[in-house]
């Protein structure tokens, strides 16, 4: 499609990224979803290629990127049709890796952000608890001061890149409350933390789709982490996680925009393809007007997501686009890809179909980087309190 946003070098970045995405990724990632997550291989051709790192600043590491070529990047990882892929690789290069890129000390540039851009290293992002999702005041993972060093003691849940990261960015609460009755927005820090130290434990969670994300449970048992790995300031977290959490949400938008393309495309070769009472489905009325309505909530939703882009890129932080743009691309996924298993009858229903897979994949997104309700309360309190004219 046609737009203001993309010049040529992004268009022939598109198609270079196509290219390799399709060529070499593609034909691997049902493996990955096999294997429950991606494997130092695949961590490996995206870092040679340079996708590990694109917006983060050339002297940290990255590539220095306008926001547009990840927008590229991203609703082409999407296209490929795989969530679990497209969440880990997105949660490792936008998510974790932001906080060091945005706030991490040159020498942690070098030990892990510069590693993480070229494979090397792998990355997850650990914020959510057994008892804190949706709500960040509830987080209750501790890090004691203590001389030169934190103990962290805690459980964090649904760690997308869990069982393979090599090191962690870490919610913790770090305030004065830290040891008492844990509660609120203050006295929240983030901390790295590598896989590998003793006390960080970590088991797999089975889940109904982004099967190749390797999710786990992770729980830090006293474990000491040198002081000079707080990212950023001591007890700023809340604040850092509410600017990072918008990022998070245009991601999100933009990923499911690619896999809203990959399923809209692999409905319409079946629509053409099966033929029903003498002739193909595309025959059919009904099911013409059903395709023609999301597809106009799709062109409509790609123009949100890309203003969105666009706003952050001028230096805004757009939280309400951002709710807005993960809100209505992640719910209308879910729309097309159960109006896509239904049309494709018995064989979407297959638990090996594409159209299976897309369907699990799809109900993972209203749900993380924050529920669809959540979505609602922010957009609509924000709505509320602007100036009537
Ligand atoms: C596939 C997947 C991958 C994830 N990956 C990560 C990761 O890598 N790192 C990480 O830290 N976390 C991750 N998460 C966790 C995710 O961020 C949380 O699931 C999310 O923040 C919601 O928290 P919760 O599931 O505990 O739901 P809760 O906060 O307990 O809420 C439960 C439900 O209540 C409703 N609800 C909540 N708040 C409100 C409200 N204000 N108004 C109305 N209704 C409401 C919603 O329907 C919500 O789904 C992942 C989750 C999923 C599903």
């Amino acid at each position: 499609m046609r737009s203001p946003y993309f010049t040529d070098d992004h268009r022939q970045f598109r198609a270079q990224v196509r290219e390799f995405l399709v060529g070499e990724i593609l034909p691997r990632a049902a493996d990955w979803e096999e294997l429950g997550g991606l494997p130092r291989e695949a961590w490996k051709l995206f870092g040679e290629r340079g996708l590990l790192g694109l917006p983060h600043p050339r002297g940290a590491g990255g590539g220095g990127r306008d926001l547009f070529t990840s927008v590229v990047f991203l609703e082409e990882l999407g296209r490929l049709g795989f969530g679990g892929l497209r969440a880990a690789v997105s949660v490792h290069a936008y998510m974790a890796t932001h906080y060091l890129a945005a706030l991490g000390r040159p020498a942690v540039h070098r030990s892990h952000l510069a590693p993480a851009v070229r494979g090397e290293k792998v990355a997850a992002l650990a914020i959510s608890e057994p008892g804190a999702g949706s709500d960040l005041t509830a987080l209750a993972t501790t890090a004691t001061p203590n001389a030169d060093h934190f103990v962290v003691r805690g459980t964090k849940s649904m760690v997308s890149n869990g069982m393979v990261a090599d090191f962690f960015v870490v919610a913790v609460r770090t305030g004065a409350d830290a040891g008492s009755v844990p509660r609120g927005t203050t006295g929240l820090s983030l901390l790295l933390v590598d896989a590998d130290l003793p006390g960080v434990s970590r088991a797999p969670v089975p889940t109904l789709g982004w099967r190749s994300a390797g999710t786990a449970t992770v729980t830090w048992d006293d474990v000491r982490v040198p002081a000079d790995r707080l990212i950023g300031r001591l007890d700023h977290g809340f604040y850092y996680l509410l600017r990072g959490l918008q990022l998070e949400r245009l991601v999100a938008a933009t990923l499911a925009l690619g896999g809203m393309d990959r399923c809209l495309d692999d409905l319409r070769a079946f629509l053409r393809e099966r033929r029903v009472s003498g002739g193909p489905l595309t025959e059919k009325q009904a099911l013409v007007h059903s395709i023609a309505d999301l597809a106009t909530e799709l062109a409509a939703a790609r123009q949100l997501v890309h203003h969105c882009a666009w706003l952050y890129e001028q230096g805004e932080l757009p939280a309400e686009e951002c709710s807005m743009a993960k809100l209505h691309t992640t719910e209308l996924a879910c729309r097309l890809a159960d109006l896509s298993l239904q049309l494709q009858g018995a064989h979407g229903y297959v638990a090996t179909a594409d159209a299976a897979r897309t369907y699990r994949d799809a109900r993972a997104a209203t749900i993380a980087a924050g529920p669809s309700e959540v979505m609602r309360d922010l957009i609509g309190r924000s709505v509320l309190r602007k100036t009537i004219h």
